[in-house]
């Protein structure tokens, strides 16, 4: 990596941010593309976040990603909301413009556009989102704008899913959305299964969102985790005769979509998940 004067900045806050792989990911990405870019991820407190972002003004980044757990109160600080942030109510990308913030959320295109890489066509199937936190938001969003019928959301706690299912309420009619409980999670028999609760991910590897789940041949099964790259719940899933996806592409997704708002390169999605891994093989 060559840094000069000119090297623009771009970056991540998150709390913590040590096992993410975005700044290895984008790193690698605008060296492959001669982009003279580099990407630094930043522990900040939640109390700190608006002087961070101050502090990515002054210092004339031009832009940065949020994750886990600043995506809803970072947007407290912002000039401007992309539309699609606001239905979703979470921000996972910004972008500095003349000294403003505008937020963005590419969780949820990262999402589909992975199911539909695959050819998988989401138009009046039933879907069921376990978790209602920033990615299950923004994952439910993309899921009604492609036409599911019917959305079922599960979450440990119940009040946060209520919620979730009222704010979708707002945007989207015509749907059946709905909660499930721990009882009543094996009556419905979705389509399309996806966990976007931290459930699973490294170092707890034995832990499943939920345990017990009754998985039936063709599901297609998403886990949006992405260390281990097979949780317990997708190996059991794939084990049942089930489509297993895992979070890398997802990842990937929303970050060319990222890369896209910052510089507007559009990076190859088959470039960028060669990055991350060849085969079975993890790369970095
Ligand atoms: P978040 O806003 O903090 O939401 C976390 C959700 O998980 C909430 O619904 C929470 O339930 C639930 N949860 C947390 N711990 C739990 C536990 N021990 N048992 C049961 N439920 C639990 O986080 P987020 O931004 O949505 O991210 C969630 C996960 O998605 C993280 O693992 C993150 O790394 C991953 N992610 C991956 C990608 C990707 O590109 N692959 C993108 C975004 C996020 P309560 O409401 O009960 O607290």
């Amino acid at each position: 990596m060559n840094i000069s004067p000119n090297t623009k900045l771009v970056g991540l806050i998150g709390h913590p941010v040590e096992h993410s792989l975005s700044p290895k990911l984008h790193n690698s990405l605008y060296k492959k593309y001669n982009l003279d870019y580099v990407y630094l991820a930043f522990d900040i407190a939640p109390d700190d976040v608006g002087k961070a972002l101050e502090a990515f003004k002054v210092l004339g980044f031009k832009g940065f990603n949020v994750t886990i757990p600043h995506k809803e109160r970072v947007m407290w600080f912002l000039d401007w909301l992309d539309t699609e942030a606001a239905i979703i109510g979470a921000v996972n990308t910004v972008k500095v413009e003349n000294g403003k913030l505008i937020g963005y959320n590419t969780d949820g295109m990262g999402f589909v556009d992975s199911l539909k890489r695959r050819g998988i066509a989401l138009k009046d199937t039933v879907a069921l989102v376990l978790g209602a936190g920033g990615a299950a938001r923004a994952i439910c969003v993309y899921l009604l704008k492609e036409g599911v019928k019917e959305l079922y959301i599960y979450n440990r706690t119940r009040e946060r899913a209520i919620e979730l299912i009222k704010h979708l309420e707002r945007f989207f009619s015509g749907v059946c959305l709905n909660y499930l409980t721990k009882e009543n999670i094996k009556e419905v028999q979705p389509d399309l299964v996806v966990n976007t609760t931290p459930v699973g991910m490294w170092p707890h590897t034995q832990l499943m969102p939920v345990e017990d789940y009754a998985f039936l041949p063709g599901m297609i099964v998403v886990d949006i985790i992405y260390n281990p790259i097979e949780t317990a719940f997708l190996r059991k899933a794939r084990q049942a005769g089930c489509m297993a996806i895992n979070g890398l592409d997802m990842l990937v997704g929303q970050a060319i979509k990222a890369i896209e708002i910052w510089t507007s390169l559009k990076v190859d999605y088959d470039e960028a998940i060669s990055i991350l891994i060849e085969g079975d093989k993890f790369l970095l």
